[in-house]
């Protein structure tokens, strides 16, 4: 197993990480979970893109560590818990890594800046971005370690104090600028990527195939209840509700607290409605779920097909920027529901078409609209100013009616502990 003591060496493993990610196409960014003493439990690399095609929106290096920690924990071997943990990246969060982190309370140091999506975009260390909740949490676990230097990557050290296993406490100059410039190199071409989906004009009704169709079967397979619901265009009604009662209870079953999101495409036709999986994962929420089993499944469909056969697919099955995704419960200012709303960011990554402003409903709100665009209106500029992400609760009211009301779920629950130490 490989010690890091010093912050400087932890952080150039997280670079080879994020050069490993950019060889492969994706987003240049790497991590390394340690333990209370510096050794490396895990390092991973981001993989939103495998192959030229987008694998996994959330598959940021974060958020796959976070889920590494739980699933191997839920297996039962020891590992510290969160608090005695340390996830060095090279890049700041985004704002859905960052509610993973805060969620699963884990210490982070951060090397790179990203003035785009990063929980310190703006280089204050105030995490006025986060929910007002969050932000003392924030300042107690993130970590910016001093870069000495005179060129632009330079900076004093900022926020919480580093664990005391780090005997070396700074970052060289030139490993700044490789985290910062790996992954500059590679987001403008990834961003790119993950706009090449044709315009809606162009997209075809996956209700028109026939029922013994691959696209058709492989969708089935992954959701039985695929294309058995249909409604108005981005106009979920009450006939979506016994869908989501039964991911709910799923939901209920895994370890959540009855959560459930469902994706609409732009004809109205329900393509996946998923639970979320928390007793897997603390971080393993139904959006979660529901936007990793999509992508995966338009991967999985599109691998070594040739361009032609690849733009069926995504006409069939569209990018999701184009439907509607319909949360049973509507975002709160918890740090999962901060998460969520990263990864939405994340799944949409560009601006939403002109023509479909309202692709994240909600039906039971959690949180007034003030409070939901307050939140919103403070994201980092990606969220805020590009994708301009914008809850806004079901127009009919016989859906919200058919849900159980939210007096009778358990709302504050603590997130469930995975597999108690042995
Ligand atoms: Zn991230």
């Amino acid at each position: 197993m490989k010690k890091t003591i010093d912050v400087q060496a932890a952080v150039a493993l997280a670079a080879n990480e994020a050069i490993a990610a950019r060889t492969q196409g994706s987003f240049g960014v790497g991590g390394v979970l340690l333990d209370q003493h510096g050794n490396v439990l895990k390092s991973l690399q981001n993989n939103v893109v495998r192959e030229g095609l987008i694998f996994d929106p959330t598959a940021h290096g974060e958020r796959q560590l976070i889920d590494w920690y739980f699933a191997e924990r839920a297996k039962g071997r020891a590992l510290p818990p969160p608090e005695e943990v340390t996830l060095v990246t090279s890049l700041d969060p985004c704002a859905m890594c960052t509610g993973a982190i805060l969620s699963a309370g884990f210490n982070v140091v951060v090397a790179a800046r990203d003035a785009n999506a990063g929980i310190n975009y703006d280089a204050s260390f105030s995490f006025a971005c986060l929910p007002a909740g969050l932000r003392s949490q924030a300042e107690a676990s993130f970590f910016y370690p001093a870069v000495k230097g005179a060129s632009q990557f330079a900076r004093d050290s900022a926020g919480a104090a580093p664990k005391s296993f780090f005997i070396g406490k700074t970052i060289a100059e030139a490993t700044q600028a490789l985290c910062s410039l790996v992954f500059e190199a590679t987001s403008e071409k990834v961003q790119a990527l993950l706009t090449s989906d044709p315009p809606r004009a162009q997209l075809k009704d996956p209700a028109q195939l026939a029922p013994d169709h691959p696209l058709v079967r492989q969708l089935k397979t992954l959701y039985p209840d695929a294309l058995a619901y249909r409604c108005a265009p981005h106009r979920p009604d009450a006939g979506l509700a016994p869908y989501l009662r039964a991911a709910m209870e799923r939901d209920r079953r895994q370890g959540g607290e009855g959560d459930a999101v469902a994706l609409l495409d732009s004809f109205g036709n329900l393509l996946l409605c998923s639970p979320g999986r928390r007793a897997l994962s603390a971080i393993c929420t139904a959006f979660m779920e529901c936007t990793r089993q999509y992508a995966q499944l338009r991967y999985t469909l599109m691998q070594g097909l040739d361009a032609a056969a690849q733009a069926e697919v995504r006409q069939y099955l569209a990018h999701p920027r184009d439907g509607t995704f319909v949360f049973a419960r509507g975002p709160d200012a918890s740090a999962q529901s901060y998460m969520n709303l990263g990864a939405y960011g994340s799944t949409m990554e560009g601006p939403l078409p002109a023509d479909n402003p309202a692709q994240f409903q909600y039906v039971t709100a959690a949180l007034d609209d003030a409070g939901l665009a307050a939140i919103c209106a403070h994201m980092p500029p990606l969220y805020r100013d590009v994708i301009r992400i914008r809850p806004r609760q079901v127009a009919d009211s016989a859906l919200v009616a058919a849900l159980p009301a939210p007096e009778s779920q358990p709302t504050m629950q603590p997130t469930p502990q995975p597999t108690t130490l042995p």
